[in-house]
């Protein structure tokens, strides 16, 4: 039987590229690459106006050694250096890179010529630490900050390959077309973590995906592929971890303080790519779908490439386009710059077309059908988080675990009403985290109180 958690929804999975193969677009005249990508410390650049740079070579890095360092994708002229907004509205300094379409390489870093046996975990870790590699899971972090938490603590390794986003499905190409990747990432993680197991978490509707594995010459006692039900939020951390282990993660602590750790298949393919070939992160696997384009796919794209040059390689009409989203429809942002460049993080282009326009329906009032209560993965009770929030009661949010919603959607979309549940869910968290600390009740203790009004 398939592994799951409690709640969640099956939603129609739209996977029209499940069969596209991944194509590599060619690298624009210029690209735009942001100086913060993830939620990290963001990086300050260390190239100037007018150098020259390798594709490859860093361009940004921090001062305290966090963070991801940040790559030139292309080699080139830098052009200008200038603030930009980010797809979550951020202000963030950006390099603008004129490509020279030489393609020189830069010689750091190096591909690692070592015996696997014989590297320490910090060689591993500073080796990922070099090749600038994120992990966009529920709590993106660089791959090398997740890893080096997890060392002596985790001693179970997911690897989670659920990708249960409708449309999106870069992580089931890149299973497909280059499992070896995946698995070569997994041997390197497992050295780094002192394990001998790995467990692939693997969504019941990528059935090749998982026959593309196994076919693999392995030692069938490190890898375990674990199939899960494909259902909505299964990709979560708290999720696959509950469904695999029977463990729930507490509110705000990583998962390697309950034994576990995650990476993504992807941040296991850029492991293996850094260890095997010296690549650093510059390149990434993006779903362009949508009734916005024409030939949707699945395209190798240069981090720093416009969004636009995306929609119009997969035949899509600026003009005609009304709402591109960066990431799933569940999840994703909505960009409002079609300029906006690819970054680490960018799993998916979806564009769509004026008329897929919908008019926003009213609220209406919540009727208790329970419906978002049931499908709550973190067994919240939404209705009351939203009454509270509109009457202005953020102690009782907090009462009722507002923190802990991980902002699925989920309770927004199967609401008859059509509350706005998740946003004002959202808009008490953010006023919450902003607030002042005081006394109030923590999450945890809370738990039984919110079980009961439910
Ligand atoms: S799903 Fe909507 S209508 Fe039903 S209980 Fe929740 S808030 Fe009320
Ligand atoms: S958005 Fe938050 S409250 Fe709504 S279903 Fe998801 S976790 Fe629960």
């Amino acid at each position: 039987m398939a592994f799951t958690f409690k709640g969640g929804i099956r939603l129609d999975e739209h996977k029209n590229t499940a069969r596209s193969p991944i194509v590599p677009i060619t690298a624009p005249s210029v690209v735009r690459i942001p100086l913060s990508q993830h939620i990290s410390t963001a990086c300050v650049p260390c190239v100037k106006v007018g150098d020259l740079v390798c594709k490859g070579q860093v361009i940004g890095q921090t001062q305290e050694g966090e963070g991801c360092l940040i790559h030139a994708s292309v080699s080139g002229k830098i052009l200008e250096i200038s603030s930009i907004t980010d797809a979550q509205g951020r202000q963030t300094e950006s390099i603008l890179i004129e490509n020279d379409f030489e393609d020189r390489l830069s010689d750091a870093p190096a591909p690692c010529d070592k015996d696997l046996r014989t590297l320490t975990p910090e060689q591993i870790v500073e080796h990922i630490r070099l090749a600038g590699i994120f992990d966009a899971g529920t709590t993106p972090l660089p791959a090398f900050e997740k890893l080096s938490h997890a060392i002596g603590k985790a001693d179970k390794l997911i690897v989670n390959c659920t990708e249960c986003e409708p449309y999106v499905t870069a992580n089931h190409r890149l299973l497909l077309e280059h499992p070896e990747q995946v698995v070569g990432g997994i041997k390197i993680l497992l050295r780094a973590l002192s394990l001998r197991k790995a467990y692939i978490a693997i969504e019941d509707n990528k059935r090749d995906a998982v026959k593309a594995i196994a076919k693999l010459d392995f030692d069938p006692e490190m890898i375990r592929i674990c199939i899960m039900k494909s259902k909505y939020p299964q990709g979560d951390e708290g999720q696959i971890i509950y469904a695999l282990t029977g463990k729930e993660l507490p509110f705000g602590k990583p998962p390697a303080d309950i034994g576990c750790v995650l990476f993504g298949a992807e941040t296991c393919a850029a492991i293996y790519n850094a260890f095997a070939h010296g690549e650093p992160l510059i390149r990434r696997i993006v779903t362009v779908d949508g009734d916005g384009v024409d030939s949707p796919g699945n395209l190798l794209v240069p981090i720093g490439t416009p969004v636009s040059d995306l929609i119009r390689f997969c035949d899509g009409e600026l003009s005609s386009i009304n709402t591109i989203i960066s990431g799933g429809p569940m999840r994703g942002q909505a960009l409002c710059d079609t300029d906006s460049p690819i970054t680490k993080d960018t799993c998916a282009i979806l564009a769509f077309s004026k008329k897929q326009k919908r008019t926003p329906e009213k609220e209406g009032s919540c009727i208790r059908c329970g419906k978002c209560v049931e499908s709550c993965p973190m067994q919240l009770v939404p209705r009351e988080l939203y009454r509270r929030f509109k009457k202005n009661d953020l102690t009782g949010c907090e009462k009722y675990g507002v923190l802990s919603c991980t902002q699925c959607g989920v309770c927004s979309y199967v609401c008859p009403a059509r509350l706005e549940l998740t946003s004002k869910i959202g808009s008490a968290q953010t006023l919450l985290r902003s607030a002042p600390k005081k006394d109030t009740a923590s999450p945890e203790s809370s738990e039984s109180e919110r079980k009961e009004q439910s």
